[in-house]
């Protein structure tokens, strides 16, 4: 595995093909109070870039371009805070996406427990460490530990993806985890504008 530090954007000559798992980490968990740290990326191939956000306004134009690819699916665990985030911060509706917390919402139904650590035992028989979840992400040097654990959150969403689509076609429910990815970004964007604890479909 390697693990590759940016500042402020992606290099021109990173690419990730079709898919790329993506995820960030923040200063906390009110996008409008706190600001983007840094953004984890993998194709898949066991590799992480890390792109680490300076203070706002950001500048990112290969990143915002990236999310904004319609032809390169992004993967996420609980992109709705991510995408909500990385709309906020870049000015960019990230899709299409494909989210592993609501595909496993939608089959794995015998149990409550949807947590990437979970998701990553019980499905793929890794053992993630969470340790450095509550780190400061604004560090202007991260410390190894914060960036093997920022790296480790996106190096198995494409296993976790692959695994998940087939209980999804076993249980006749890839559609319905297609109209849920596809309105994702419109969820995340009602958390910015002012609706995040309102489901506007209640009575
Ligand atoms: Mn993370």
């Amino acid at each position: 595995m390697a693990i590759k530090l940016h500042r402020g954007d992606l290099p021109a000559d990173v690419s990730f093909g079709s898919s790329v798992a993506i995820d960030t980490e923040t200063m906390g968990l009110n996008p409008h109070r706190d600001r983007l740290c840094l953004v984890q990326l993998s194709s898949g191939d066991g590799n992480a870039h890390l792109v680490q956000m300076p203070r706002g306004p950001y500048q990112a134009p290969r990143l915002s371009a990236l999310l904004a690819d319609p032809k390169i699916l992004k993967l996420f665990h609980f992109g709705r805070f991510d995408i909500a985030v990385l709309e906020h911060a870049l000015g960019v509706r990230c899709e299409p996406v494909y989210c592993t917390k609501i595909a496993a919402k939608l089959v794995r139904t015998f149990t409550d427990r949807y947590g990437l650590k979970d998701l990553c035992r019980d499905l793929l028989g890794v053992d993630l460490s969470k340790q450095q979840q509550t780190s400061d992400w604004g560090a202007e040097t991260l410390t190894d530990e914060q960036m093997t654990y920022a790296a480790s959150d996106v190096l198995h969403l494409h296993a976790l993806r692959a695994k998940l689509d087939a209980l999804l076609v076993r249980e006749g429910r890839t559609e319905l985890a297609q109209a849920a990815f596809s309105f994702l970004p419109t969820r995340a964007r009602l958390d910015i504008a002012g609706w995040p604890d309102t489901d506007i479909f209640a009575h």
